[in-house]
C-alpha cells in the first residue's frame, strides 16, 4: 500500500537559522547567553537585550573574535518603553526579526505573607510585562517574517515553590499566553512555545545557593532529586531545545510547554 511520505530529501537537522535575527532577552547571562551562543554557532545574528552591559559586551566581543555575529542593546526591560526601543533598534539596524525568545527573569520572592501588592506588581513587571510588551512591539515583524516566540517559563508554574507569588503567577501567565500567542498567531504562520526548566546552573541559582549555610550539601541534596543522572540541567541543554523550537525544522510544533528538566517535574520520586 502506498503510504504518504513527506519529502524525505528534505529531511535533517540543518536548523536553517543562518543569518535570522534573533532577540534573547536576559542574553548576556546563564540560560539567555546559552541561548546565544548557539544562535551564533548556527550563523544566526543573536540580538542579547539585557541591563547587564558588562557581561553582554564581554559576550558579543567573544563571539565577534570568532567570526560570529551578535548585538547587545543595554535595557531595563521593566520599563515599556525599553522594550519598544529595543525593537526599533532592530530594526533599524537588521530590518526585521525572525525570533523572539522571552528568557529575563528572576524568581524575586514576593509570597503571600511576607510580600505587598505593590510587591507583587512589581513582579509581574519583572516577570511578565516584558513578554507581553516584546511580543506586542514585535509583532508586525515576526508576521511578516513568519516567525517564532520561545518563551522560557518554569516548573514553578505548575508546581509551586511557596514564597513566591509573584514570579509563580508570571510563569503561570506565560504558559498561558503562550497557548493563546500560539491561537493569536496561527494564522500568519508565527509559531509559539514554551520551555520550562527546573534546576539550571547559571549565575543567578548560584547566587541564590550561596544563601544557604552550606551551598554545597545544599547542591547536593537537590541533585539526588533529579531523576535523569541526579544533576543539574546544563544550561546548553536549555539552549538546544531552544534552538530547535525556534529553528524550521519545528515547523509543525506550536503552543507546546516543553519540560527540559531531566524528569524533575514528572516522573516518580521513587526514581530520586
Ligand atoms: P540569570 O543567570 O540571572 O541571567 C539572566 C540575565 O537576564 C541576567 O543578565 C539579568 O541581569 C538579565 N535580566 C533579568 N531581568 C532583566 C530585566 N528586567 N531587564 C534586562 N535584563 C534582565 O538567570 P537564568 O537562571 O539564566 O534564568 C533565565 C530564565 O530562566 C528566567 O526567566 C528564569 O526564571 C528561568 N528559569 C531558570 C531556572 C534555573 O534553574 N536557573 C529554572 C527555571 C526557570 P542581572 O544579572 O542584572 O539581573
Amino acid at each position: 500500500m502506498q503510504r504518504d511520505f513527506t519529502d524525505r530529501r528534505k529531511i535533517g537537522m540543518d536548523l536553517q537559522l543562518k543569518h535570522k535575527v534573533v532577540l534573547v532577552t536576559g542574553g548576556a547571562k546563564g540560560i539567555g547567553a546559552a541561548i546565544v551562543r548557539g544562535v551564533a554557532a548556527e550563523g544566526g545574528i543573536a540580538v542579547i537585550v539585557d541591563r547587564d552591559a558588562d557581561a553582554g559586551n564581554k559576550l558579543r566581543e567573544e563571539l565577534g573574535a570568532q567570526g560570529k555575529a551578535c548585538k547587545m542593546i543595554q535595557a531595563d526591560l521593566t520599563a515599556t518603553e525599553a522594550c519598544a526601543t529595543a525593537i526599533e533598534q532592530i530594526l533599524h539596524e537588521f530590518g526585521g526579526l525572525d525570533v523572539l525568545v522571552n528568557n529575563a527573569g528572576v524568581n524575586d520572592k514576593v509570597g503571600l505573607e511576607k510580600g505587598s501588592p505593590t510587591e507583587f506588581e512589581a513582579s509581574l513587571r519583572r516577570n511578565l510585562s516584558h513578554f507581553y510588551n516584546l511580543a506586542h512591539f514585535g509583532l508586525h515583524s515576526l508576521k511578516k517574517s513568519r516567525g517564532s516566540i520561545v518563551n522560557i517559563a518554569s516548573k514553578v508554574a505548575v508546581t509551586g515553590q511557596g514564597e513566591t507569588s509573584g514570579y509563580a503567577a508570571s510563569k503561570g501567565a506565560i504558559l498561558a499566553l503562550t497557548r493563546e500567542w500560539a491561537v493569536e498567531l496561527i494564522s500568519y504562520g508565527v509559531r509559539v512555545n514554551a520551555i520550562l526548566p527546573a534546576e539550571v546552573m547559571t549565575p543567578l541559582y548560584q547566587q541564590w545557593l550561596a544563601t544557604f549555610n552550606d551551598p554545597a550539601a545544599k547542591l547536593r541534596e537537590i541533585e539526588a532529586k533529579i531523576p535523569l543522572g541526579n544533576r543539574m540541567t546544563r544550561p546548553e541543554e536549555i539552549a538546544a531545545t531552544a534552538l530547535f523550537l525556534m529553528s524550521a525544522q519545528a515547523s509543525h510544533i506550536t503552543g507546546q510547554h516543553i519540560f527540559v528538566d531531566g524528569g524533575y517535574t514528572h516522573l516518580d520520586r521513587a526514581l530520586a
